[in-house]
């Protein structure tokens, strides 16, 4: 293939039951946004099933129903729509659905009556990232709302959640502090809704800060392999994703050959150059010209010059480098997907999530 995303889906579903051992009685929502984060939604939410994982966690609601349409029965939780949005397909499916505020709350409630089902909600607080989520002030408010449409029978409040800002910086950071503090004050106010599950870590918090795990833990970074608390090392996860390439021409140019656009880079002497055909239309950043590596046959190549929409030049100078070899772009057995983040500016997050759409993705693993 010209260009392969290969997903091992026996990783993802080795890193989410290494997740649980960690967690002890907690449970593991697997976070299967953006596509599983660029790795496939259902195929990473069928191996983090096969791993363990009880809940997945989406953001927005037709990934949610994407899941059910799949035939997947474990709980979901989505948490980010807009006011338009019609929440009446997400209620018949049974999904979780995240509140941030009254309004959002009114048309849960109008969504249930609608279904004639009770609709599950949960109650999301603002604990310091200042993002979605409900303020301090306002909780008290939230919760005695809740607890009136729990009361009539339209809603059942299953959880109550918060989003820490800083979890890559590890328990002991002020901000982390903070928000543990804040996280308990309101889990304390909405104790009277007897909340099934409540849930404050994502992967990082999971991995550096047992404090965090409560009920529930949202991996969505370690179940992929990422490494979401970098100064704490990778905790021995398995990276899932590798983008591959096959080297497309291969040629001999002299040196003072200008390469690629706006000739960002000139050979310093003859050489040959190899054309990968994957490109910034593709998820590979264009901030990665003339700073990332690629590797072919073990061996790791600059990229020569701006990476174009389709297409990219590697320096191979005089190696024997053939068209067809395999280029790997990141992942097993190449520069790690945060090698690419570092040399580029980002979080290896925005490296897999961005792998474009026209990346046909490939499954190995004996799942
Ligand atoms: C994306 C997301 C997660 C998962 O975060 P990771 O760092 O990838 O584990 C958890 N919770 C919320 C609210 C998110 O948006």
């Amino acid at each position: 293939m010209r260009s392969a995303a290969v997903v091992d889906l026996d990783a993802i579903r080795d890193n989410v039951a290494d997740l649980r051992r960690r967690v002890g009685d907690a449970q593991v929502m697997a976070v299967v946004k953006a596509d599983g984060y660029g790795h496939g939604l259902v195929p990473a939410a069928r191996a983090a099933s096969a791993g363990g994982a009880t809940w997945f966690g989406v953001a927005f609601l037709e990934e949610a129903l994407a899941l059910r349409a799949a035939g997947l029965s474990e709980r979901v939780l989505a948490w980010l729509y807009s006011p338009v949005e019609d929440l009446i397909p997400a209620v018949a499916a049974e999904v979780d659905l995240g509140v941030y505020s009254i309004p959002e709350l009114a048309r849960v409630v109008a969504a249930a009556e609608q279904t004639g089902r009770i609709a599950r909600v949960q109650l999301k607080a603002d604990t310091g990232l200042s993002r979605g989520g409900c303020t301090p002030a306002d909780w008290p408010d939230l919760v005695e709302a809740a607890g009136k449409a729990q009361a009539a029978g339209t809603v059942e409040v299953s959880g109550v959640w918060s989003h820490l800002a800083s979890s890559d910086a590890g328990p002991r950071h002020s901000t982390n502090q903070e928000q543990k503090a804040a996280f308990t004050e309101a889990l304390a106010a909405a104790e009277v809704l007897q909340p099934e599950v409540r849930h404050l870590a994502n992967s990082a918090a999971l991995l550096t800060d047992p404090d965090t795990h409560y009920d529930l833990v949202r991996a969505g970074a370690a179940i992929y392999g990422l490494v979401p608390a970098p100064t704490f090392g990778d905790f021995g996860l398995r990276p899932a994703m590798k983008l591959r390439a096959e080297v497309a021409l291969v040629k001999r140019v002299p040196a003072g050959s200008g390469v690629s656009y706006r000739h960002r880079y000139t050979t310093s002497a003859e050489t040959t150059l190899a054309l990968v055909p994957i490109g910034y239309a593709d998820g590979v950043p264009r901030n990665a010209s003339n700073a990332a590596h690629l590797q072919i046959n073990g061996k790791r190549y600059p990229i020569a010059g701006a990476v174009a929409m389709d297409q990219l030049v590697l320096d191979v100078g005089g190696d024997d480098v053939l068209p067809g070899d395999e280029v790997v772009l990141f992942g097993p057995g190449g520069p790690s997907a945060l090698e690419w983040a570092e040399a580029t500016g980002t979080i290896d997050y925005e490296i897999v999530s961005r792998v474009g759409a026209r990346v046909p993705r490939t499954y190995v693993g004996d799942l």
